[in-house]
């Protein structure tokens, strides 16, 4: 008689999410390999428990049949398995020969899932560095890069980014954020519904300034609509009155802040009523709103994401750190505070680069690099213009530009053209397409994690290391292995000398024990759940990363960008029947890439344009049609969706939809493609200061199909 089969036994296992910012900690329930459960880990000091529905997403991606788990190359338009040796070395040879002829030619692209991803963070640059080209880009400049820039000019390192502290202001004032549906951008904060609960029973209030009543301004304690790409009008109004009601009281700041009478005798001379009209605030919203916010025993001003991709997005962003500085809200509880990371990338001998500013422009248009980076909406015209320096041959890691840069229609054709392309990437989605060779490393769960940046940005410090939850499948590997096995390679080829490649978990460890709080993995790796670090509390001036330990609240480049948006004030209003389009985040959604799984995508179609229903009146549309959208770079079909929630004149379209193009293998997500609101933004159109690109405010024209 045969044994009984026994199955294996159910195990729990305790690790951090790094879908997106929140870095929630989650408690897996596992029997061999497969997952049973997921849910919030209540001890985590972080999120507390907090989960939202694109954990469980996890799974999803474990099992996903269309993840790719074998090298893959393309021939024609086939595609067909390799030896990982066969791939390495086919790339390495490419991206030599290409380096040869012009280095400039190879461009790097690597996408947001780069950031939440501990192997690329710390050993990408193993693989990157032996082509030494200045084409470099990320999704860096289609998102957030005013905040570094104005974190690097004012504060000294691009990483020392001021965070709200939401668990002890009286006043949170939140302009072009989310982060009910979020969870927080540049401010990790899981569970922000509990955390804004304990802020109203204190007594404490959020206003909410958005184009669209979305789930955080539902739960404000007021919200008001402002016109896409104005935010810089509503905030000189804000100082303005501040100014003229001598509300301003920098207090302790103005013993180690430069330049702060010459900022605001710049803001001075602008007019309440101009700047009220100009964002479509009324005045005396804007003197309560100042007032309030002055009078406030703590007030924190936060733009995000709807600030930093528009127009003047950098001169919002200054503009913000102007309020939290001269209000004194700016280092002390209740304001804005800055983190002290266990790894801390700021100060100490684990410090990155602080940052760097307009070092190299583009070849073709200018535009400046930040960071060692240029600007990701010059890279279609890099790859199409000839010259020295074009780019012919492209790296792509965990990146899906197509869908999510703008005008991803001239990227997506520019792509076909070039010579060689290689992406690090799980899937074949509408840009990996394009490549001759795709190496698709393990995902999440089969690997270690230890978030590098996004303690950064934490309302509490925390530090989490997490151990993978199952073994990497025979004959997969870790996307370090990957850069390593083609760094490697590529130097031989090039005659360069070894470099030491040390691998994720030995440069964590190194930078941990660097830092400040001299921690190691192996502190943290006795703490399943976390490390509670502490809440964030004053530390300036000793945190300023200038030499002069003072802040410079009066960058140069920024009264020439004052003068120039004062220009625009006088400019004609748009006719009635342009329409400016935003973007819009969902709680189920995370960009391009979380669209192949069945649990995210499930219910109600969620990438409609909605629209308000004057505007669909008044052009004769129905409610569910669908509508041709047309902005200058191209028109798409999407059905629209009347809606009270958005503001007259302004449409709202989710971006990293548009899984309609041939060639993928993205079998959920080409069922419910949704249309690409990067097939209407503009790579023309830009925060000319920083040269990030302008998503939101685009003009737009909607006519029936
Ligand atoms: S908010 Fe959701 S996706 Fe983000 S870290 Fe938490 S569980 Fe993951």
């Amino acid at each position: 008689m045969s044994e009984p089969a026994t199955q294996p036994a159910e195990r729990v296992h305790f690790g951090a999410c790094n879908l997106c910012e929140a870095i929630c900690g989650l408690e897996f329930k596992v029997r061999g390999n497969e997952i049973l459960q997921i849910k919030g880990d209540a001890a985590d000091p972080l999120s507390r428990g907090h989960i939202c529905p694109k954990a469980v997403a996890l799974k999803d991606i474990y099992e996903d049949p269309d993840r790719l788990r074998k090298p893959m190359q393309r021939i024609g338009d086939q595609w067909q398995e390799i030896e990982w040796d066969a791939a390495f070395d086919w790339v390495a040879t490419k991206l030599a020969e290409a380096h040869l002829r012009d280095p400039d030619s190879v461009a790097a692209y690597l996408g947001n899932p780069s950031v939440h991803n501990y192997g690329v963070m710390t050993t990408s640059g193993q693989m990157l560095s032996p082509i030494r080209t200045r084409n470099r880009y990320s999704a860096t400049s289609v998102d957030q890069l005013p905040h570094q820039l104005m974190a690097y000019w004012m504060y000294g390192h691009q990483l020392l980014v001021p965070i709200s502290d939401i668990d002890r202001t009286q006043y949170f004032l939140v302009l072009g954020a989310n982060p009910m549906a979020s969870n927080g951008s540049l401010m990790t904060v899981p569970d922000f519904r509990h955390r804004l609960k304990a802020l109203h029973a204190r007594g404490g209030k959020m206003v909410v300034i958005d184009p669209r009543r979305s789930e955080t301004a539902e739960v404000a304690d007021a919200h008001h609509f402002i016109r896409p790409g104005t935010d810089a009008a509503f905030l000189l109004g804000l100082l303005k009155v501040m100014l003229d009601e001598n509300l301003l009281k920098p207090g302790r700041l103005a013993g180690f802040t430069d330049g702060l009478d010459e900022a605001l005798d710049a803001i001075r001379p602008f007019e309440l009523a101009v700047l009220a009209a100009h964002c479509g605030i009324a005045a005396e919203h804007i003197q309560t709103i100042a007032r309030d916010f002055a009078a406030a025993d703590g007030a924190a001003c936060y733009g995000r994401m709807g600030v930093s991709v528009q127009a003047y997005g950098s001169l919002s962003q200054w503009l913000i750190q102007l309020i939290n500085i001269a209000t004194g809200n700016l280092d002390r509880e209740g304001g804005m505070l800055f983190t002290e990371p266990a790894l801390d990338l700021i100060q100490g001998a684990a410090a990155s680069k602080p940052g760097s500013f307009g070092k190299i422009r583009t070849r073709v248009r200018g535009l400046p690099e930040f960071g060692g980076e240029l600007p990701v909406v010059a890279l279609a015209e890099e790859i199409e213009t000839p010259g020295a320096g074009q780019v012919r041959a492209l790296v792509t890691i965990a990146g899906n530009p197509v869908l999510s840069t703008p005008n991803g229609r001239k990227l997506d054709a520019a792509l076909a053209s070039l010579d060689f392309m290689v992406s690090v990437d799980i899937y074949l989605n509408e840009t990996t397409r394009h490549a001759h060779v795709i190496l698709p490393p393990t995902c999440a769960l089969e690997h270690e994690h230890y978030d590098l940046i996004f303690h950064h940005f934490a309302v509490h410090n925390t530090a989490r290391l997490s151990a993978p939850l199952f073994d990497k499948a025979e004959g997969t590997m870790h996307d370090w292995e990957i850069f390593q096995a083609v760094g490697k390679r590529l130097a031989e080829k090039l005659g360069q000398p070894a470099r030491p490649m040390p691998r994720p978990q030995q440069i964590v460890d190194m930078g941990l024990q660097a830092s400040p709080r001299k921690l190691s993995v192996k502190t943290l790796q006795s703490h399943p759940h976390g490390m509670d670090l502490g809440a964030l509390k004053p530390t300036l001036p000793e945190r300023l990363v200038h030499a002069s330990k003072r802040i410079n609240a009066a960058p140069e480049a920024i009264f020439a960008e004052l003068a120039r948006f004062a220009a625009t004030l006088n400019e004609a209003a748009p006719t009635s029947q342009q329409l400016k389009l935003i973007g819009r985040r969902h709680v189920r959604s995370n960009n391009s890439w979380m669209h192949n799984s069945h649990r995210l995508v499930k219910g109600n179609a969620r990438h409609q344009l909605l629209m308000h229903p004057d505007d669909v009146a008044s052009r004769g549309l129905a409610d569910g049609s669908t509508v041709r959208v047309r902005s200058r770079v191209g028109e798409i079909r999407v059905e629209v969706q009347a809606s009270a929630e958005m503001m007259p004149g302004v449409v709202s379209l989710p971006h990293g939809w548009g899984h309609n193009r041939t060639g993928t293998r993205l079998g959920i997500a080409e069922a419910h493609p949704g249309a690409s609101n990067n097939d209407l933004t503009d790579e023309l159109f830009l925060d000319v200061l920083s040269g990030n690109a302008a998503l939101n405010g685009v003009p737009v024209e909607v006519l029936a199909a």
